[in-house]
């Protein structure tokens, strides 16, 4: 079986780090292969009850409505990774797009 943490590290990084670099406005054909990169997360990621409970909560938080910009696309993965946190009893993290940057954009590694 895969390492959850690191492959959840990994992924984190990824994912913050893409859309930290998402366009401000994107094209349709940007905002759809976000979409797909985000829907292939349930059926493909590794660590399986994962991907299910992520599919979950993206059923109850559709993307559709977050990839027309960057700072949107960043404030709901923040709000997904806090749903994550919540389930684990890690802290949750504040999701505005300051603190998205600091951490993902401009900020040091951690
Ligand atoms: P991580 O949670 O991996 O976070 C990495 C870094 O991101 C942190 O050090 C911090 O700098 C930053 N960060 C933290 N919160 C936020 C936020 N809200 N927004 C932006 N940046 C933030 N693990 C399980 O055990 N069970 C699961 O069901 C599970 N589901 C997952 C689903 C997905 C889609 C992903 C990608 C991962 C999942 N994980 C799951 C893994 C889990 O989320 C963590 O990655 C893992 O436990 C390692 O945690 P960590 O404390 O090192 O930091």
């Amino acid at each position: 079986p895969p390492d959850v943490e690191e492959l959840g590290r990994a992924t984190w990084t990824f994912l913050h780090t893409t859309a930290a670099y998402y366009p401000e406005k994107p094209t349709p054909i940007q905002r759809a292969n976000m979409l797909a990169l985000l829907k292939s997360i349930p059926m493909l990621y590794a660590c399986k009850p994962c991907g299910n409970d992520f599919g979950d909560d993206m059923s109850k938080n559709p993307a559709e409505k977050w990839v027309g910009s960057r700072e949107r696309l960043s404030w709901w993965l923040c709000e997904r990774h806090n749903e994550v946190n919540r389930k684990l009893g890690k802290k949750e993290w504040g999701c505005g797009i300051k603190e998205m940057d600091a951490r993902w954009k401009d900020g040091p590694e951690d």
